[in-house]
């Protein structure tokens, strides 16, 4: 019987804090205790300032202990775009950020001493066209020479030697990308923020923030507490108490779905290097071995706005085993999904307004990119410099004719499918 829970509750399951008091007052309140909310409260709490975090379901039940567990901090557009759309600094500057909040969030594991399976075992991307062969080839190189990133193309023939299928017309490998177990990340956070002095309240709703004096009251569920600064880290999970956030931060579901354990000959020979993969169609599966190595965790888009139907986890495992035809009849564990934040120029965010700080729109790359902008977006409460980031300019625009809802996904998801279906009809044999 498959289960729609997380794979990854089993090891580290959810579990709700002991019911405090809501405090009246605080230094800084924070929405949301996912990996944004709790990155920020760690930082601040360790700087000395009184933190309290609200979240309106238990802590990490949004996306943080829901995700891949890969470290990927990708930017959605490319460097190109990036430096059409916002210049070539700017581009610059979020690649070389890109870089140094990977490499930031290994060094608070190892710091913080997080158990979280993590290991830096790289990344493969399988190229289902030859155009995107050749645009991951030239990707590989730029990352190698303007970030000094082990990173390189791999041809066709040697494709088995990285993953067992030979789907792909070749791929590209970057080896500063790497797995950790989310959940298990999550409930480290949680204890490091905990022990830090911030207080966490989970099933506690923030309804609303209105501007008192010079302070922001917080209304809650369970009590207003009235705090200098305010930073939301609600991402995919937005709900109508910020209305203005939820016309920018589009929630577009992501699936995964879990195998039964496989034999160790059969997980050698899909997944010899145990790697991180993704895949160059618009459905951008995404998918890795479970921690245990026992496993395959396949992940890609939805395509659903209500309930929980069967499909989309079929479309899912035909997809898996288009790739590993060995699996087609493989039992299926699990399947959840969860809600990723897309925005419009696709850039994750930190900015202000209303004298809020608000960090979102993580693109489904927040395991590198939540925990680090909620530093960030902490740094800058303080008036620390190293609050600078390339991540914080203009908000994102509103999405035009969306009010929260993501009615037009299903299109969205029907129209890369077809592309994907084209894609597929014209790749050489
Ligand atoms: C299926 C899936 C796979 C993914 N895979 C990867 C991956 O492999 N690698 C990667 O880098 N990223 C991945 N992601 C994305 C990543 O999980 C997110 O970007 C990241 O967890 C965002 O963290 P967050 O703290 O900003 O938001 P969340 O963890 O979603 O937390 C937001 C919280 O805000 C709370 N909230 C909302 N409104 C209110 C309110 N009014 N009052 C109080 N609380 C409120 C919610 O309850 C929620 O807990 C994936 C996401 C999903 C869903």
């Amino acid at each position: 019987m498959k289960s729609s829970d997380a794979y990854w509750w089993t090891a580290a399951p959810l579990s709700p804090l002991p019911e405090a008091p809501v405090p009246p007052s605080a230094d800084v309140a924070i929405v949301g205790a996912g990996y944004t909310g709790l990155s920020a409260a760690i930082t601040l709490a360790r700087a000395g300032r009184s933190v309290v975090v609200f979240d309106r379901q238990l802590p990490g039940e949004g996306a943080s202990t829901r995700n891949g567990g890969i470290t990927s901090g990708n930017i959605r557009p490319s460097q190109a775009q990036l430096a059409s759309r916002f210049g070539q600094a700017r581009a610059d500057a979020i690649q070389a950020e890109a870089k140094a909040a990977r490499e930031d969030l290994y060094r608070f594991i190892a710091d913080e001493e997080i158990d979280c399976d993590f290991k830096l075992v790289g990344r493969f991307s399988g190229a289902a066209t030859p155009a995107a062969y050749e645009r991951l080839a030239r990707e590989a190189d730029r990352l190698a020479q303007t970030l000094g990133v082990e990173s390189y193309a791999v041809p066709r023939a040697a494709q088995r030697d990285y993953l067992g299928t030979g789907y792909y017309l070749g791929g590209s490998v970057r080896m500063d990308i790497g797995g950790l177990h989310p959940a298990k990340l999550h409930a480290g956070m949680l204890r490091v923020a905990l022990a830090s002095g911030a207080q966490v309240h989970g099933r506690t709703a923030v309804r609303g923030i209105t501007p008192d004096g010079d302070l922001h009251a917080v209304d809650t569920a369970r009590g207003t507490t009235r705090a200098r600064h305010v930073i939301v880290g609600t991402n995919g999970y937005t709900d109508s108490a910020d209305k203005w956030l939820r016309r920018r931060m589009v929630p577009v579901r992501s699936r995964i779905i879990a195998t039964a354990p496989l034999s160790p000959n059969l997980m050698g020979a899909l997944m010899p290097r145990q790697m991180m993969c993704s895949d160059s169609r618009e459905n951008h599966y995404y998918y890795r071995p479970s921690p245990d190595g026992t496993r395959i965790l396949f992940g890609g888009r939805d395509g659903t706005i209500a309930g929980d139907p069967e499909w989309p986890t079929e479309a899912l495992r035909r997809a898996l085993v288009g790739l590993f035809p060995e699996l087609e009849d493989v039992a299926l564990s699990h399947s959840w999904f969860g809600h990723v934040a897309m925005n419009r120029d696709m850039v994750p965010r930190i900015f202000s307004r209303a004298g809020r700080r608000y960090a979102a729109g993580y693109c489904g790359s927040g395991v590198v990119w939540a925990r680090w902008a909620g530093q960030k977006a902490a740094w800058q409460v303080l008036g620390e410099d190293r609050g600078a980031s390339a991540l914080y300019f203009r908000p994102p625009a509103a999405v035009p004719l969306f009010n929260g809802t993501a009615w037009f996904m299903p299109a969205v998801f029907g129209w890369m499918t077809v592309k994907d279906w084209i894609g597929a009809r014209q790749r050489p044999k």
